[in-house]
């Protein structure tokens, strides 16, 4: 019974006065689910904000896959598994007309990392919760600064299925029109790598010792994101630096020359937009 005088006195009080702290997530969902007046925008979004206060348990179902969440990834997986299967059948397995839908996938596999670093710029820096499409995502990527270790404890599909979705939808259409092995080539293994690149991400933030050994070993190679090339994204609440999520390949070459910064000077005088790195971190 007292639930009901903790969300009378919300806008007034802090939302997690007198509730156990082992509490306070689940209300404040129960809160944001069922809004008492949907005039006020504003106060859905203090509550998005507050989810931000304190970190779920290993146990929040926020970070349990759901049906939904594995559906999506099965789907993303067909979805690239077709678009692969069109690069081997279109160019002759085992001939040398692999070659070129080959190069293309390498292709791919280069640019899905400067990808994964533009998308990861974009949802640190700009939007929030209320973004269309993409704002769980921002809310998530604002929740893995505050807490990195968190996304450890996120589940497979839970952690991948935005990016699942995304691909589907963008591959989908691509499978059933097209047959050319050599686009097949570079977008199954780019969309294998931007669907995947949340466990990547993941992977870097987990210790060695609980990585399986393949994973170990790929990240020594500098084949996928290692905890070493990651650790710069992390070194601030909010940093300009090292947003590729893939094998981090390109996170030296942005870094050095301020790829993101000009960036956002070019949004900041074109659209009067400021990044979330100009904030200052203490105010996130
Ligand atoms: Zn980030
Ligand atoms: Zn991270």
């Amino acid at each position: 019974m007292a639930l009901p005088l903790q969300t009378m006195s919300y806008t007034l009080r802090s939302p997690t006065h007198n509730i156990p702290r082992s509490h306070r997530p689940s209300l404040l969902r129960v809160r944001s689910k069922f809004p008492t007046n949907k005039s006020q925008p504003n106060r859905e979004k203090l509550v998005a904000e507050q989810r931000l206060v304190s970190p779920p348990s290993s146990n929040d179902p926020t970070l349990q896959s759901t049906r939904t969440h594995c559906l999506w990834v099965a789907a993303g997986c067909t979805t690239v598994f077709a678009s692969f299967t069109k690069s081997i059948i279109g160019g002759g397995f085992g001939s040398h007309l692999m070659l070129e839908p080959a190069l293309a996938g390498y292709a791919g596999y280069i640019l899905a990392d400067l990808g994964s670093g533009l998308y990861h710029w974009a949802i640190d820096n700009y939007g929030d919760e209320s973004t269309p499409l993409v704002g769980t995502q921002i809310e998530a990527a604002r929740g893995h600064h505050k807490w990195p270790w968190i996304i450890t404890k996120r589940q497979f599909a839970n952690n991948s299925h935005a990016l699942a979705r995304g691909m589907t939808l963008m591959v989908l259409p691509l499978v059933l029109a097209c047959n050319d092995p050599v686009v097949h080539g570079f977008v199954s293994v780019f969309a294998f790598c931007i669907l995947f690149c949340q466990q990547f991400h993941a992977w870097a933030h987990e210790s060695k010792s609980k990585l399986p050994p393949l994973v170990g070993t790929f990240q020594d190679m500098g084949l996928l994101l290692s905890r070493r090339q990651h650790v710069n994204h992390h070194k601030h609440q909010l940093t300009y630096m090292s947003y590729c999520i893939v094998s981090g390949m390109w996170n030296n070459v942005l870094d050095e020359n301020k790829i993101f910064e000009a960036l956002e000077k070019v949004l900041y005088v074109q659209f009067g937009v400021r990044p979330r790195s100009w904030s200052d971190p203490d105010s996130e």
